[in-house]
């Protein structure tokens, strides 16, 4: 049996309606992010549905540069972070307090920020929006008022048994959004009978479908749009890459006190920073850096 590509993101357009999106499905990737940070249960699913929503958002982008997600929180999770850059690299990073009541919220209340940061030119652009419920629910209220674009967006982290092997993480993610007809010129309401219909599809969705590595992304289209026709564009792949290098650590590190360095320190009097996102360690010589620090 030959297994449909994985990691990518698959866009596709609605014939006849103004509706577009995008498939994600993230095997390997998700899998190596989530292995390699060691997450179970609450930060693996965190992980993989940051990971998905910076892929379907990511993908979208126009120009080269770098789209983030963070998340600051009262719950068990203090902080998600993730982000995307073109083309196609992603990585995540999740902070859950282990100390924390079992029973706790896991993201509670707090802020949920997108940043598009573009390669060239200066206008970097962040929306921020109200942290309650999951990332998803975030991300929509992001559209809701940053973008004003009616969007539906069903997202699924899980693992999947694979044949003689460990079971394996997975996460996909279906994007939906009501676009202004072509050229901008027919106007769309987003209580239409069309997009309510979309959307009641898209609502049918489910884990089995979106994460199942044996269903085609273009067949699961299919299953949805059959009746209108549904027409999918080159898929765009997605990799596991982590942007961290010797050079930014330092640089990120000539910005701690004496006291932050020093908690950095290893017995044998060297520091050791290691990158959150990709677990690469970064050994400096102490006084190198604290002669950076005092020339700056
Ligand atoms: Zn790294």
């Amino acid at each position: 049996m030959t297994l449909p590509a994985d990691d990518f993101a698959l866009p596709f357009a609605v014939e006849g309606a103004a509706a577009r999106g995008r498939i994600v499905r993230l095997g390997a990737v998700a899998q190596r992010v989530i292995d390699g940070h060691g997450y179970r249960g609450d930060a693996a699913r965190l992980s993989g549905e940051a990971l998905a929503i910076v892929s379907l958002l990511g993908t979208s982008l126009k120009f080269d540069g770098t789209l983030t997600l963070q998340t600051r929180g009262s719950g068990r999770a203090t902080m998600v972070a993730a982000d995307y850059q073109t083309p196609g690299h992603v990585r995540s990073f999740v902070s859950v307090d282990a100390d924390a009541e079992p029973d706790a919220p896991l993201l509670g209340e707090g802020s949920f920020a997108l940043t598009i940061d573009p390669a060239e030119g200066a206008n970097r652009y962040q929306g921020i929006v109200d942290l309650h419920g999951s990332l998803t629910e975030a991300a929509l209220g992001y559209f809701e008022k940053s973008e004003q674009i009616p969007t539906k967006l069903r997202i699924f982290v899980g693992q999947v048994q694979v044949p003689g092997g460990e079971p394996q993480w997975r996460a996909g993610g279906i994007i939906l959004q009501r676009v202004a007809g072509e050229g901008g010129i027919q106007p769309f309401d987003a209580d239409d009978d069309d997009w309510r219909r979309f959307g009641a599809y898209l609502d049918t969705v489910g884990a089995d479908e979106l994460l199942d590595p044996t269903l085609a992304a273009e067949d699961l289209l299919y299953r949805l749009f059959n009746e209108d026709g549904v027409r999918v564009f080159a898929p765009q792949p997605i990799a596991f890459q982590c942007r961290c290098s010797a050079e930014r650590v330092e640089n990120i590190l000539k910005s701690y006190t004496a006291e932050e360095l020093a908690d950095l320190k290893t017995d044998d009097g060297r520091i050791e920073a290691k990158c959150e996102f990709c677990g690469t360690i970064y050994p400096f010589d102490p006084a190198k850096l604290a002669t950076a620090g005092e020339q700056a």
